[in-house]
């Protein structure tokens, strides 16, 4: 709570002999370390001054959204592409599971939990039959990856 408190104070700036209190600019020296003294815009969404980009509302162009990505991408893993690759992956496992039920393959507990996005439940001997034909006719169009080998074969003279 101490250190709440010390923060806030380091946030909040008093001008005018103490008339106006206002948000400080959270930005800090390269050379001193020491924080900026200027109060913030009230447009700023960052709390900082003109001088430190209180007026800059990020990139806009689709190139710069891109280069900003790319900067703050580590790995990868966490990317929307990623996460629906997963999502998809997971989906076609329960339902695999559930084709093995249906089959009569197994009779082992089934797995618990939520579904993932774009799970169709397998109830049928029907439903497998559609499943495997989809699955034969859409073969890895799924991943991004494998949709990146097939258009390089496809587009290749
Ligand atoms: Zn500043």
């Amino acid at each position: 709570m101490i250190e709440r408190v010390f923060i806030l104070k380091a946030n909040l700036l008093q001008t005018a002999g103490g008339r106006i209190h206002c948000l400080r600019c959270t930005a800090r020296s390269s050379r001193t370390g020491d924080q900026c003294g200027r109060p913030a815009l009230k447009v700023s969404k960052n709390q900082k001054c003109q001088y430190h980009g209180g007026r800059g509302s990020g990139p806009k162009t689709e190139k710069g959204i891109a280069r900003i990505a790319a900067v703050h991408t580590v790995h990868g893993q966490a990317t929307k592409a990623a996460r629906a690759e997963r999502s998809l992956a997971s989906a076609r496992l329960n339902q695999l599971e559930d084709a093995m039920h249906v089959l009569g393959m197994t009779t082992a507990v089934r797995s618990r939990g939520r579904k993932a996005q774009g799970y169709v439940p397998v109830k049928t001997v029907a439903d497998v039959k559609r499943m495997v034909i989809d699955d034969f006719l859409h073969r890895n169009k799924g991943s991004v990856e494998e949709q990146e080998k097939i258009n390089r074969k496809t587009h290749r003279p």
